[in-house]
């Protein structure tokens, strides 16, 4: 058989914004800040006293993407699990502490890769900065300062009325110099929102005035759909003006579809080699096939496929063979027959039938020959500097 020739690994040429300049940590082995990829997180829904299930849960989240996971440790008993957890994970385990100072130091102790704060929920948080510092130092363990407009401190509360973007930057750069004054900058800060529009323009304020690198997240974004379309918006508005150096994708829905939602946005914006990829039209009155079933079908049956292939299934003549064309391999449908395109090529015409079958036998085709080429294999993420 002819090979096709596939060109060059498809990466994003033009990269949506330069990054904003921040500073490296280091979450594990996993770099935020500086230029570094944007990472994917998300938060385990289990009692982290629950070792066993906290690690079956993690190994999910490590199958469907994620970089670092955040675990809550709200009792002794979750402390008591962070070692057997951050040793037996294999991506990089984030403690989250509220309430209690004395878990920050059990979380350092533990070997967690990070633990993050909420400067508006810990008490007598700030005489224990100096300890804390120390402590995260010499174990070389960075701290998120996760401000939350849900549980804002009072004091900035009472200052602004409520919680407005000014008072969220404000809370997490007091807390930061509090930090600062003992030498300790191994920091990365959020400061969350439930409505997109505070949240972005929070962070925006908070990229002008410090050089931390940031970790996105709308809070409480709200089920699936809701959540998504606020996170997609919101994180797109940041990133496409370079600010974010890890996102969390918050969703009243298991952990793992967070991870498929930040990745998908990650892609959308070019900041992540893109995988599989279905440009399907959504059909109109010209359309001579059912759109609707023939992508869900090729979606199912190529699901899973990480080389970077971009299929269109297109409904008519219209766009069809343009879209087609364009893409690696595509269907342009009508008359009760589907023109296959590989490349830009037509290389058969094809009963309706017979279509997702013989979309299926190409993409595989297609999906072996790039993995020969090594496209889209390692890691896929792109930096941009
Ligand atoms: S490709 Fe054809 S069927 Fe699909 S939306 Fe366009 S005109 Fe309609």
């Amino acid at each position: 058989m002819t090979a096709i020739p596939l060109g060059v690994p498809e990466v994003p040429v033009r990269p949506i914004a330069e990054r904003r300049a921040s500073r490296r940590i280091q979450v594990g082995p996993v770099p935020v800040g500086g230029g570094a990829p944007v990472s994917v997180q998300s938060m385990t829904t289990t009692r982290t006293s629950d070792i066993g299930a906290t690690l079956q849960q993690i190994a999910e989240l490590t199958a469907s993407g994620c970089q670092i996971v955040r675990v809550a440790c709200p009792t002794q008993d979750d402390a008591d699990a962070l070692a057997t957890i951050a040793r037996k994970s294999q991506i990089p385990v984030i403690a989250d502490i509220h309430f209690q100072p004395k878990y920050v130091f059990a979380a350092i102790e533990a070997g967690c890769a990070a633990v993050r704060v909420n400067p508006g929920n810990i008490k007598q948080f700030d005489d224990r900065v100096k300890e804390i510092a120390q402590a995260a130092k010499d174990h070389g363990t960075p701290i998120r300062i996760g401000v939350n407009a849900g549980s804002l401190d009072r004091r900035l509360l009472q200052k602004y009325g409520k919680a407005t973007p000014e008072a969220l930057v404000e809370s997490a750069l007091w807390e930061a110099s509090l930090f600062e004054e003992h030498d300790f900058r191994d920091i990365k800060i959020s400061v969350k929102h439930n409505d997109p529009v505070v949240m972005i323009e929070a962070y925006r304020q908070l990229a002008e005035q410090c050089d931390y690198p940031l970790h996105l997240g709308v809070t409480e974004a709200g089920p699936a759909f809701q959540g998504t379309i606020k996170s997609a918006v919101a994180f797109g508005a940041l990133l496409s003006r370079g600010i974010g150096d890890t996102i969390r994708v918050s969703l009243s829905a298991p952990p793992a579809e967070e991870v498929k939602v930040g990745i998908q946005i990650l892609e959308s914006l070019g900041l992540r080699q893109r995988r599989l990829e279905i440009v399907s039209c959504p059909s109109c009155g010209r359309a001579q096939v059912d759109v609707y079933k023939l992508a869900d079908e090729v979606t199912a049956g190529l699901e899973g496929m990480e080389v970077p292939l971009r299929v269109a299934v297109m409904g008519c003549v219209v766009n069809g063979p343009g879209e087609a064309r364009e893409a690696d391999l595509g269907v342009a449908s009508g008359n009760g027959k589907g023109q296959i395109f590989v490349k830009g090529e037509v290389i058969k015409t094809v009963p309706e039938s017979k279509i997702v079958e013989t979309l299926i036998e190409e993409a595989m085709k297609l999906a072996e020959q790039m993995e020969q080429d090594g496209v889209g294999s390692g890691e896929p993420a792109v930096t941009v500097s």
